[in-house]
């Protein structure tokens, strides 16, 4: 069962076994960001905090993310989740969401950020009123995952860098692991180990993460778990 905090009036956060997701509140209805790794009844524990009509969107859909899906038959997502979504077993219908996209919460609109790399579908999420950014697993100081199919470093690094157009309108970002909230100048520093690592300029520590042999690239303010080429 996942510890419930409350960040304010409207914001609760899970902490779900090294994961973590989100409740937003406003005035007409509510959104859980993702529903945590061992949270089947994520639906039923939100609707214990709130009344109003409960959305869900993901903002990818790595199995840590997804165990109370099965609580919506429709949720928000990037299509280009989809094929990851369904090989981690999930169900029910995308509602598809792209960079643009609004979906307000009644007075606090959530601004989908397109964000792929850590996975081909991955979004971020302005949350306007509240000027925090929720960058699903990308921006984050604990260890990234950036080894399997889906993984890509280039596109990951590009889409760090389109997120500087957003500058100025958040002071925090809410990661989904690691420390919260983290500064937004975490996204400078991770564009730049992940680019060392991208041109062969970084070395790596060889480990063995459920059952992977990866590699794990320890920068002082994160790492990254990369494929041992
Ligand atoms: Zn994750």
């Amino acid at each position: 069962m996942a510890e419930l905090i409350k960040i304010n009036e409207n914001t609760w956060r899970f902490e779900d076994d090294g994961v973590r997701f989100f409740l937003l509140c406003g005035n007409d209805r509510a959104a859980l960001i993702d529903t945590g790794m061992n949270t089947p009844d994520a639906r039923k524990t939100a609707e214990q905090l709130t009344n109003l009509p409960l959305i869900l969107i993901n903002t990818h859909a790595d199995r840590d993310h997804i165990s109370g899906n099965t609580g919506f038959e429709e949720f928000y997502m990037s299509p280009a989740e989809e094929e990851n979504y369904r090989e981690s077993g999930g169900k029910g219908t995308i509602l598809p969401v792209k960079e643009g996209d609004v979906i307000d919460l009644g007075e606090r609109p959530l601004r989908i950020i397109d964000n792929p790399g850590h996975t081909p579908g991955s979004i971020a999420i302005l949350d306007e009123k509240y000027r925090v950014l929720i960058a699903g697993d990308s921006v984050q100081d604990g260890n990234i995952f950036m080894f399997g199919k889906y993984r890509s470093i280039e596109t990951y690094i590009d889409s760090l860098k389109k997120l500087s157009k957003y500058d100025g309108t958040y002071d925090e970002i809410y990661a989904m692991h690691g420390t919260i909230p983290v500064k937004p100048d975490l996204i400078g520093k991770l564009i730049e180990g992940a680019s060392q690592i991208a041109s062969g300029m970084a070395t790596g520590t060889k480990v063995n993460l459920f059952g992977n042999d990866v590699l794990l690239y320890k920068f002082p303010y994160a790492g990254f778990l990369c494929e041992d080429k």
